[in-house]
């Protein structure tokens, strides 16, 4: 790899956001570096990788899905190939609609063109066996992958290493200068411009921190359940996902909004385990507990842009709860952007908030 030079970018975090950006820079023949601060406990290593299709409790048909599964059903293979790792498994989801309310959203959509394939009635719920469930009617989510971001990040963070473009640090804000050119330098060294892809530790950064944030922590077990044999995704109370070793389940999870931290408390363990216990009748043991704040935002919608007055910083944030179905298909887009050959999605763009960046300043 070529040494930086007053092209590259600088991108500042190796979690999903900033690994897709920084893949697709790669993809674009654009030179790039990344600065990343290794994190075992970030979002984007304990997340399951969901890519759902229909969520909430309205069955709401994900924003833009189309494309983004699209998408990601191309990039997530390319980058097992890549990196020569499996971390990317089609699968389905049973749902349980509990509620007469939810029952109702099921039988209105699934009448729906744009619902048509993506969901149906349960046939089979014996695979849900082992689990408690009562009366409850179960549907099938079709379409939906996992990519494991356990697997995922690190096989990632070593092939950027291998390529020379990462290092193990933290983004140091008294080092950053800018052109009279309108590049920026970091620590003696020019570059092109930076982009900050920090997750939920954006609210720190001083040039984005009037963007409208509001991290949600949320915990997530590992367990360990000999009599249960799930081979799919299940949500009664919780989500249960079959991760890599046989009988052990990714469980979560929770959305606490006054801590932001990536402590795992007692309490946020027992709101896992309070549900958990509600569907799982069988003898579990605990094999991990972790927890981190997704970058969530006030509109749930994803932050992306250049600054309002410094065009040579950028954002690539606020993935919310769905960084592995966003990220893939934003980051190209971004990338087109600026490379000047595509314009921003309104809905995602940070000039939507250009206001709040008045007041600031
Ligand atoms: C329990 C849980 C379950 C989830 N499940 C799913 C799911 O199933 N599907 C889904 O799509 N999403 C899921 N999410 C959400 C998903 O994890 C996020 O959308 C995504 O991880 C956000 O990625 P990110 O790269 O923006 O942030 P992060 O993953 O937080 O990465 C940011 C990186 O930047 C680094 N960094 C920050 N500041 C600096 C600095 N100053 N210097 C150097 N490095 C820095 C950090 O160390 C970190 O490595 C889940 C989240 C949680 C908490």
């Amino acid at each position: 790899m070529k040494p930086p030079t007053s092209k590259t970018t600088l991108i500042i975090g190796q979690g999903i956001a900033g690994s897709m950006l920084a893949y697709h820079f790669h993809k674009a023949n654009l030179a790039y570096q990344i600065i990343d601060k290794q994190n075992p406990n970030a979002s984007s290593r304990i997340a399951a990788g969901l890519i759902n299709p229909i969520t909430g409790r309205v069955l709401a048909k994900s924003w833009l899905f189309h494309r983004l599964s699209e998408y990601a059903h191309q990039i997530y293979p390319e980058l097992e190939q890549l990196l020569g790792i499996s971390c990317f498994t089609k699968t389905q989801l049973f749902r349980l609609l509990k509620t007469e309310k939810e029952r109702n959203e099921f039988s209105l959509r699934v009448e729906l063109p744009e619902y048509d394939g993506w969901m149906s009635e349960a046939i089979d719920i014996s695979q849900l066996q082992g689990l408690s469930y009562g009366e409850a009617k179960a549907i099938l989510i079709h379409g939906v992958a996992i990519s494991l971001g356990s697997r995922l990040l690190p096989a990632f963070r070593k092939w950027f290493q291998k390529q020379r473009t990462l290092t193990d640090a933290s983004f140091d804000f008294s080092q950053l200068r800018f052109s009279d050119t309108g590049s920026v330098f970091y620590k003696e060294q020019e570059y092109q411009r930076v982009i900050f892809a920090e997750g939920f530790r954006m609210k720190d950064n001083p040039y984005f921190n009037y963007l409208p944030m509001i991290p949600a922590k949320g915990d997530r077990l590992i367990i360990h359940c000999p009599e249960l044999q799930l081979k799919d995704c299940a949500k009664i109370s919780q989500t249960l996902i079959p991760v890599e070793k046989p009988n052990h389940y990714w469980v979560g999870s929770n959305y606490n909004h006054n801590e932001v931290d990536e402590i795992p408390r007692e309490s946020g363990r027992q709101k896992i385990l309070e549900k958990l216990e509600e569907m799982l009748p069988l003898p579990f043991e605990i094999v991990e507990h972790k927890a981190a704040p997704r970058p969530t935002t006030k509109d749930r919608r994803p932050l992306i842009g250049l600054h309002p007055k410094y065009p040579q910083l950028g954002v690539f944030n606020g993935m919310g709860s769905k960084g592995f179905s966003l990220a893939p298909l934003l980051a190209a887009q971004f990338v087109n952007f600026l490379s000047q050959e595509e314009e921003l999605h309104p809905r995602v763009s940070i000039r939507r908030f250009d206001q709040h960046y008045t007041m600031k300043d």
